[in-house]
């Protein structure tokens, strides 16, 4: 789950990690408000879950709080990349003298936390990995070991930092971001930029933060911070019916049991020039309930052609799914063709009820290849 700006500085700030003082607004108003009350000229910030944001005009400078009610009514509503801004995050605006990148991540190649920082902050840190590597130092964290003090010194002294205070400053926030990273069970913690202030305080101005699904039920605080408005709304409702469901740009709907099946079906169907729709595993046991929500999220999706159901019974029984799929077509008008294939536990028994039904827009393919042709063919 990818975290707003504002929701990784509050987890920022828990750990100690030195943010701006700011106030969420939703209107220019609140915006308002919320610069008079910080007092002093602020940073107007558009709370969208995609980067550069700056770039496309979602952050701006306001001198006062007319300014800043001005500057809101500008960046709301605004479209950044697909991310439509109904969030703003006003803050004590900083003066800037340098700007520093530093950034923990799970590097599951090498299965351990990774450490990246550069004195070449503010812009995209592909940009640095591209123009200058040298000026970007990579550190992997022996996870069991955990932080060492050293870590953090081989991370400054080898981007060339020189200023004690800064070196002092930097140390304490590597720590603490490891601390951020391993207490909030992230995945990615990145501050781009970490700035110096003209005085020498080192601050974190942005944060991007992406927490763990999977340990999201051990931190129902930040679980909490799930904007429902801002999430995919095919993948809010899948999750709301408990199916594993990501939403990809085709026009294959696509139905597996067992996510190893599910993704090999993407294969299969990019292998026959088609482009999925989806991911969507059913997963083990395949009830008609699980069946009908399943195809519910499918069909959401106004950009699904066709579907293609791709079964291996093992726990899985064949004849249980072919009756879930008639099922769900007498609850719902699904109006898009359906490729079957039922291969393993009960197949026989699966097909045939499939084949007595004789539903319209139903086919049944022998092979996982020749169903995904069928359905590519279909959704043409
Ligand atoms: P991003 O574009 O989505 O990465 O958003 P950032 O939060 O990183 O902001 C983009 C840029 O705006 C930063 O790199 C800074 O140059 C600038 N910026 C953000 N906050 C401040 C601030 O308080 N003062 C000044 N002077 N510039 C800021
Ligand atoms: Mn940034």
């Amino acid at each position: 789950m990818d975290l707003h700006e504002y929701q990784g500085k509050e987890l920022f700030r828990r750990f100690g990690i030195p943010v701006s003082d700011g106030r969420l607004a939703t209107t220019p108003e609140e915006a308002r408000a919320a610069a008079e009350e910080l007092g002093g000229p602020v940073v107007v910030k558009a709370q969208v879950l995609t980067g550069g944001r700056g770039k496309a005009g979602g952050v701006k400078l306001a001198t006062d709080p007319a300014d800043a009610e001005q500057k809101a009514r500008d960046i709301l509503g605004l479209d950044i990349r697909g991310h439509v801004v109904r969030r703003l995050w006003i803050e004590t605006a900083s003066d800037i003298a340098k700007e520093y990148y530093l950034s923990v991540t799970f590097d599951r190649g090498a299965k351990q936390p990774l450490f990246m920082f550069t004195t070449q902050g503010g812009v995209e840190i592909e940009e640095v990995a591209a123009n200058s590597p040298d000026a970007l130092v990579r550190l992997h964290v022996d996870a069991l070991e955990g932080y060492q003090p050293w870590i953090a010194r081989r991370l400054i002294y080898g981007a060339g930092v020189e200023d004690p205070g800064e070196q002092k400053q930097l140390a304490a926030i590597v720590e603490q971001l490891y601390a951020c990273f391993v207490g909030a069970d992230a995945m990615l913690c990145e501050i781009n930029p970490l700035i110096v202030t003209p005085d020498g305080q080192v601050k974190a101005l942005d944060s991007k933060f992406t927490v763990d699904d999977s340990a999201l039920y051990r931190h129902p605080d930040i679980a909490a911070y799930r904007d429902n408005a801002a999430a995919d709304p095919f993948e809010t409702f899948a999750r709301e019916k408990g199916v594993t469901y990501v939403k990809l740009d085709g026009s294959v709907g696509i139905l597996g049991n067992g996510a190893g099946l599910s993704m090999s079906t993407v294969d299969v169907v990019v292998v026959a020039g088609g482009q999925p729709a989806n991911f969507c595993d059913l997963g083990g046991g395949g009830s008609a309930e699980g069946v009908v929500d399943a195809l519910e999220v499918i069909t959401r999706d106004p950009q699904v052609k066709s579907i293609f159901f791709n079964i291996f019974g093992g726990i899985t029984r064949c004849d249980e799914v072919a009756r879930g799929i008639l099922e769900a077509l007498r609850r719902m008008e699904i109006t898009v063709p359906i490729v079957v294939r039922l291969d393993g536990t009960n197949s026989v028994e699966g097909r045939q009820i499939l084949a007595d039904a004789a539903a319209p827009n139903l086919h049944v393919a022998p092979t996982m290849l020749e169903a995904a042709r069928l359905a590519v063919e279909l959704a043409a």
